[in-house]
């Protein structure tokens, strides 16, 4: 299995990481002809606005929706889950989604107060217990259209879903040092 990680921006480095120590070979995309034999792609967190700047320039938006038609699994964490949403609410004027999946994503929904923080998520289907949700400056899924499953909830908002080849996570796993969010992206949203 080949699993590529946009490179434009942010924290890309920790999810090649935490791939390498699940034994997966993980490449770090900076060119949309990178992308051509990529069983999935993990669209980090960062800066939405400065990594949909560079997508469009490089032309990632049609060479990631082609991709994805012909079946490369994409996941987004947090500026990643902004970009492969239907509608990003608060989005910059400018700033378009992939819509890949069928969710409405609020930009910074946590505003200034706690627009970073850390917590406990019951997060369905995974083994061993509660993960350690890293929030910052994180956005919310708003909506989730038919066939998405939310997976993990915080405070009555939805933080984590899936659909078909698809996954969105609005907080940091590769930031936590624990690899079962990324074995389940790789065992139950890559493989099926
Ligand atoms: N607030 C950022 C944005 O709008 C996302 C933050 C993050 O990815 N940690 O892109």
């Amino acid at each position: 299995m080949r699993v590529g990680v946009l490179a434009l921006q942010g924290a890309f480095r920790e999810h090649i990481m935490t791939l390498e120590a699940l034994g997966v070979s993980a490449v770090a995309v900076r060119k949309p002809e990178q992308m051509g034999d990529l069983n999935a792609l993990i669209i980090p967190g960062g800066e939405s606005t400065a990594i949909s700047k560079l997508m469009s320039a490089y032309g990632f938006y049609d060479a990631i929706r082609q991709q994805h038609g012909a079946g490369m699994a994409v996941w987004g964490t947090c500026a990643g889950a902004i970009l492969m949403a239907e509608r990003i609410i608060d989005a910059l004027p400018d700033q378009e989604p992939l819509r890949l999946m069928d969710i409405e994503v609020r930009r910074n929904a946590y505003g200034r107060q706690v627009d970073s923080f850390e917590a406990d998520l019951e997060f369905k289907h995974l083994p061993g217990g509660p993960f350690r949700g890293v929030f910052i400056r994180a956005p919310w899924i708003e909506r989730i259209g038919e066939g998405v499953e939310a997976l993990a909830m915080h405070d009555g908002r939805i933080v984590a879903a899936r659909g078909a080849g698809t996954m969105a996570t609005t907080f940091h796993p590769e930031l936590t040092g624990d690899p079962r969010v990324h074995k389940f992206f790789l065992d139950e949203v890559v493989a099926s």
